[in-house]
């Protein structure tokens, strides 16, 4: 014992070691010599428990490996191959080339990101993409925030507080991560009022539950569930008219926030913005980072006497965007008033693309892997809390094996250089092109060559 605690040598002597020297210029001095002692601290720790003392090599090998991991980033680029297109763990709506090129202008030098140009004064932030909400909605004003949570929890704050918020017992739902209806509510400072059964909850409930307390009638968007059968809703149209009867509001959660028709791309159709605002919602709240094909924020539209109120809430402040947010989202806003949406928007890219299309890269991955992969029918999905159980046909490359094989080739692509993320459905490895930019098609291949350990037949 007392013999293996000596064999190991010091911080000193291990750092003026000519195999820690690349480590030391590339990490610094400090990480590495952090490192170091945390190894030796490792080492007697497990000589104390009995075990050998490791040679200087390996602690050298450890240290190096070590500072390489605590330097190298955490969040990390992957490729989607899941056909999940809008995927919350992966990061959800991949961005335009003009949001990035937008980022990139606004975030390394100065920009009027509060500042009026024209009276050379102090301006808003939020001047930016208002006018684009109120020409895309056809609202009267809105305003964007952090994400859709905050901007729910926000206006229930500023326009229910310490009252009452009518819900159907249908939509008091958890919409994933943590969000849930009652809670939001709670949190805001607004007491929810339930009314109707899981399945069919009429207008007639709503008016029944009104009283002096009443703040709003709150509508939620089922994003990621559909009930079917015996169900009825009060329609937004109704409610907006009854509140406005019962001198109330009518709010709505859209969650998805589409700004263009899913029919016409063979699914379902997904309310949009636009209806609700033409329903008379008063406000409206939706996610920049679903179907809108944006960066990850929440948006407000609706009434402008309702916007206002909202925005001059103290909380706005804390929950409010940052520039580079801001110009993603203009840019991503401009491709809807410019008509380019379906071309330029990732996530609209990605719906539209042709089955010929997705079949023929499908067919190049698998040519180029070799024997072990074939090219099937498969389904992708919107994902991200849209159109729950709506399918896009699409054609994907496929290795059938046993779940034990499935499993480790999955882990390999997952933790290659570029981390590849596949599906397993039943007993077979799906990759599905839908989700994955052609310009990474390369990159595909190369991660499927290495995780499979052979050389494929060539491309
Ligand atoms: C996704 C979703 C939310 C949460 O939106 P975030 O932008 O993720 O905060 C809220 N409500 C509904 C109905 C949703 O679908």
């Amino acid at each position: 014992m007392e013999k293996d605690y000596r064999s190991l040598p010091s911080v000193e002597k291990l750092l003026s070691d000519r195999r820690l020297e690349t480590a030391i210029q590339r990490y610094s001095r400090e990480t590495v010599t952090d490192v170091v002692r945390a190894r030796l601290d490792e080492a007697r720790r497990r000589i104390a428990q009995g075990e050998p003392a490791p040679s200087t090599a390996e602690l050298i090998a450890e240290a190096e490996a070590g500072a390489a991991s605590l330097c190298e980033p955490s969040l990390r680029e992957v490729i989607n191959a899941t056909g999940v297109l809008i995927h919350t763990n992966l990061g959800r709506a991949p961005l335009s080339k003009a949001a990035l090129e937008a980022i990139r202008r606004t975030a390394q030098g100065y920009s009027n990101l509060e500042f009026d140009l024209a009276s050379g004064e102090r301006g808003s932030r939020h001047v930016h993409v208002e006018r684009l909400l109120r020409r895309l909605t056809g609202a009267e004003a809105g305003l964007a925030v952090n994400n859709n949570a905050a901007a729910v929890m926000l206006a229930l704050n500023a326009m229910a507080r310490d009252r009452e918020v009518i819900v159907s017992r249908g939509e008091a739902v958890e919409i994933g991560g943590g969000f849930r209806i009652p809670d939001i509510l709670r949190q805001s400072g607004a007491r929810l009022v339930e009314v109707g059964t899981t399945n069919r909850t009429y207008l007639a409930d709503y008016e029944a539950a009104v009283t002096e307390e009443t703040a709003a009638f709150l509508k939620v968007h089922p994003s990621n569930f559909r009930i079917e059968g015996f169900t009825h809703e009060a329609s937004l149209g109704e409610l907006a008219a009854s509140a406005a009867k019962h001198r109330t509001l009518a709010l709505h959660d859209l969650g998805s926030g589409c700004l263009l028709e899913t029919a016409d791309f063979g699914l379902a159709h997904e309310p949009t913005a636009q209806e609700s605002i033409a329903a008379g919602a008063d406000l409206v709240f939706f996610s920049g980072d679903k179907l809108l094909g944006g960066p990850q924020c929440g948006i407000i539209v609706g009434k402008a006497g309702h916007v206002r109120t909202v925005a001059a809430h103290p909380l706005v402040r804390a929950l409010r965007l940052d520039k580079m947010t801001l110009a993603a989202l203009e840019a991503t806003l401009l491709h809807y008033v410019t008509g380019e949406a379906t071309r330029e928007i990732p996530v609209w890219r990605m719906i539209a693309a042709a089955l010929p299309e997705l079949n023929r890269r499908a067919k190049r991955w698998a040519k180029a892997v070799g024997e072990a992969a074939t090219v099937t029918d498969a389904s992708s999905t919107v994902g991200g809390g849209s159109l729950p159980g709506e399918l896009l046909p699409s054609r994907a490359l496929a290795i059938r094996g046993t779940g034990q094989m499935l499993e480790t080739t999955a882990r390999r692509l997952r933790q290659g250089a570029r981390p590849v993320l596949a599906r397993i459905e039943h007993d077979t490895l799906l990759l599905d092109p839908r989700t994955v930019a052609p310009a990474d098609d390369d990159a595909v291949i190369d991660a499927l060559r290495a995780a499979l350990g052979a050389a494929g037949s060539g491309n």
